[in-house]
């Protein structure tokens, strides 16, 4: 057999670097590294020290963006620091994930963006993963969310407000707030619980009132009347000036 080498583009966390990459049953794996710090503060004593490296001959497998239409994965050395003052080994987390999960942050992001406008068991076999997973996965952004802020020079022209369901028949829903200025390039600004006004309010206000105003275009998919409610709640600085499109707008 003859073979050909070609090179792709391929978006990569800031900090990581892609080493080889191996074709493998259903999907694309690539073995990445990421720069380790200095220094590093124990989780036991809380001493900080010099990085004491301890590698293990252990690789693990995380599941990364689609690909030509195909899963790909991250595969990782398992890289642990033990402390020179009380012992304790712990793992490097890398800065692609967060712990316990089997998955990139920018696989997290398109779960959720895939939630818009589909329910979780769609979106869970159309990924090939677990309606817990995603159900996981939007509780872990939502937590995340209470304590993100949304960089106040960032320039928001296009907004969307959506609810998404995460289960039929269960009274799971949550409220996406995201940011559609690169329409192909959705990013989540904000995530919280529940689709009714609140929920909408407690988005909405991670945004400055400067952003709110500099908004040109509005989607959302909520009801009319939470969203009147919303428009009320922030009179000061209409949330745009087609204010009640609906998301199949969005060209
Ligand atoms: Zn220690």
């Amino acid at each position: 057999m003859t073979t050909t080498t070609i090179a792709i583009d391929m978006d990569v966390p800031a900090g990581v670097s892609v080493g080889e990459y191996e074709r493998i049953d259903g999907g694309h794996a690539f073995h990445v590294s990421w720069e380790l710090p200095d220094n590093l503060c124990c989780e036991t004593c809380q001493r900080e020290s010099r990085l004491q490296l301890v590698e293990k001959n252990k690789f693990l497998s995380i599941r990364d963006l689609d690909l030509w239409g195909k899963p790909s994965f991250f595969v990782y050395q398992e890289v642990y620091h033990r402390c020179p003052s009380c012992g304790h080994r712990q793992s490097l987390l890398p800065p692609f994930k967060r712990r316990d999960v089997k998955y990139t942050f920018r696989f997290e992001e398109q779960v959720l963006v895939s939630l818009i406008g589909s329910t979780a068991e769609d979106v869970a076999v159309r990924l090939g993963i677990a309606a817990e997973t995603v159900e996981r996965i939007v509780k872990n952004r939502i937590e995340d969310a209470k304590a993100k802020q949304i960089d106040p020079q960032r320039k928001i022209e296009r907004l969307g407000l959506d609810e998404i369901s995460l289960r039929k028949g269960h009274k799971g829903y949550a409220t996406i707030l995201t940011d559609l200025t690169n329409g192909e390039r959705p990013e989540i600004l904000a995530l919280s619980k529940g689709r009714d006004e609140a929920a909408g309010r407690a988005c909405l206000e991670h945004l400055s009132a400067q952003q709110r105003s500099a908004v040109r275009w509005h989607h959302t998919d909520m009801s009319r009347g939470v969203f009147e409610g919303l428009r009320r709640a922030f009179t000061q600085q209409p949330v745009g000036n087609r204010s009640l499109s609906r998301r199949q707008e969005i060209g």
